[in-house]
């Protein structure tokens, strides 16, 4: 179809929040989910770009004193895409209407004759302050509050005393000010604001990055000197109850404050992992080097099933089934349950389970494993095949051959591993690869072999333990502490608990002691 007989598209004008990706509205979210194109700029968080899946991405980020994308041509891309008939996400950060030149683009749509929404955002100018432990208004003590730029004391425009007019307000919140701050203090102290008057600079404002320096008009300007923009300025007698309030820098409730650590789970599962670590303050980067996929031909699987149900008593049939990884149990049960049998016909079928997660991921079907916790596969295979003659299914995944399978071969048990999961490689996230490729991550986590191997066949020029060498590297247990130092990778972590908590936990510790000299869980090394 050309171009010109399509119906215009949509512009949504959607604020993606001041900067904690969880600060974006579900509106927003639904936008960028639907979106054939996103034009986004740094202030948004570019983790939500991950929600635009199937979108064109078209960068016009303004970084200071770099060459901006101007205002004229962001505009025309608007126009252009929308005329082609695309949906188009406008990401801007905060709220796109407070000093984000929201009202200009729509303007410039509404001149086209073009349809466009605008979803609100947190604007930083609040969002800000409350994680730096300062609420804006507060009764008795700040009755107004204005939102002002810092971007014009430059201009010399008489006709717009920007200050005067709003320094009637209790609280004073300037954007874009940090390069004007001396003279903002000497403005505001001209116009009669005591020197004494509390003042408060939020950079990265919601981001685990946050950094906040507090003081008065008189003396802010040398506190200033570490701090760079995006920030804000807050002015008033509220930034005193930052003493009180504060809640969200604090080391002691948020112990990994400002860690940056590379998550490598698959897709589907790498959004437990972040949020764990965002509840300790630490910042994830998800590359997800994987994918988990149900099997194309679920024939074996379902053969498999059908002759553990005929087991009970009688040829074929199996004495065991072990699993080897949560993903094997779910897989496994969800083909199970699909093909109408329920748990009642695995009684008098004996259960293994490797691993802490695989033991949780079979106890939610509301079954134990036949034997106690922690298994290692020597254990589980000794277990097995000291009882002679033993019959044993075990679903795996296209790429891992639990190491299990040769152990019990090797004892003379029968053991029949069946594909019941696929691994794929994943398509490397442009963005989280850059980031580690520049050495924007502090901590890089695996959990497993195949994150591994993923990781290495994205990387072009360089090997993985090249890339890793600067960092900590972190491994859920002996298996892909293993892998990796196969591939010549220095271990520093290994979890005790072969568990994302345990893994978790391993950070605490390594951090607690200094975050510095390499530590190894002491089982690791008993395990080695
Ligand atoms: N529309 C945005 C503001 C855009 S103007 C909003 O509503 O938040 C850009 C200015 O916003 C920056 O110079 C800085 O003053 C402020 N800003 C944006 N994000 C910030 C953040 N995370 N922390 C502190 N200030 C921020």
């Amino acid at each position: 179809m050309a171009l010109s007989s399509r119906k215009p598209g949509l512009v949504y004008l959607v604020g993606a929040g001041p900067g904690d990706p969880d600060l974006i509205t579900l509106r927003g979210i639904e936008c960028l989910k639907q979106a054939d194109v996103v034009v986004y700029d740094r202030l948004a968080n570019l983790s939500l770009l991950a929600h635009a899946k199937r979108a064109e991405l078209i960068d016009v980020g303004k970084q200071p004193n770099r060459h901006p994308v101007p205002q004229t041509q962001i505009n025309a891309i608007l126009v252009e895409k929308a005329q082609a008939g695309n949906i188009v996400v406008r990401l801007k950060g905060g709220d796109p209407c407070v000093f984000g030149r929201g009202g200009e683009e729509a303007l410039a749509l509404a001149e086209a004759g073009l349809p466009f929404e605008i979803v609100p955002g947190i604007t930083s100018a609040i969002a800000a302050p409350a994680y730096a432990g300062i609420p804006v208004t507060q009764r008795n003590m700040s009755c107004s509050v204005a939102i002002i730029t810092g971007h014009r004391a430059v201009d010399n425009n008489p006709q717009c005393d920007w200050i005067g007019s709003a320094a009637g307000a209790d609280t004073l919140v300037f954007l874009m000010g940090i390069g004007n701050l001396p003279h903002l203090v000497e403005q505001l102290i001209r116009q009669g604001r005591s020197p004494d008057t509390p003042v408060a600079l939020v950079e990265q404002g919601t981001r685990t990055t946050q950094k906040t320096v507090a003081g008065t008009l008189a003396n802010i300007v040398e506190r200033s000197v570490n701090i760079r923009p995006p920030a804000v300025i807050i002015v008033g007698e509220v930034v005193r109850l930052r003493e009180s309030l504060r809640w969200f820098d604090r080391v002691d409730r948020r112990p990994l404050l400002g860690l940056r650590v590379l998550n490598t789970r698959p897709l589907e599962q790498a959004g437990e992992l972040s949020r764990r670590l965002a509840l300790l303050g630490a910042e994830s980067v998800e590359l997800p080097t994987t994918r988990i996929m149900p099997v194309d031909n679920p024939g074996p699987l379902n053969t498999a099933i059908a002759g553990l149900v005929a087991s009970n008593g009688r040829s074929p049939g199996y004495d065991w089934i072990i699993f080897t990884s949560a993903n094997a149990v779910s897989f496994f049960f969800k083909r199970f349950l699909a093909l109408g049998y329920d748990v009642r016909t695995l009684a008098g079928i004996k259960l293994g389970a490797a691993g802490q997660s695989t033991i949780d991921a079979l106890q939610s079907y509301g079954l134990n494993p036949d034997s106690s916790p922690p298994y290692t596969s020597p254990a589980l295979a000794a277990q097995i095949s000291s009882q002679a003659g033993q019959r044993v299914l075990l679903p795996c995944s296209n790429a891992d051959w639990p190491d299990v399978v040769d152990l019990l071969r090797q004892k003379g048990t029968t053991v029949n591993p069946v594909v019941t999961y696929a691994i794929q490689a994943a398509e490397p996230d442009p963005i989280a690869l850059a980031a580690l490729l520049k050495g924007q991550v502090d901590v890089a986590t695996f959990i497993s072999a195949s994150g591994l191997n993923g990781l290495a066949s994205m990387l072009k020029d360089r090997t993985l333990a090249e890339v890793l060498a600067p960092l900590t590297v972190a491994c859920i247990g002996p298996t892909t502490a293993d892998t990796a130092r196969a591939m010549g990778i220095r271990v520093d972590l290994v979890a005790q608990k072969h568990t994302l908590d345990g893994l978790i936990d391993a950070l605490l510790t390594w951090h607690r002691a200094g975050s510095e000299s390499p530590a190894v869980m002491p089982e690791a090394i008993a395990l080695r």
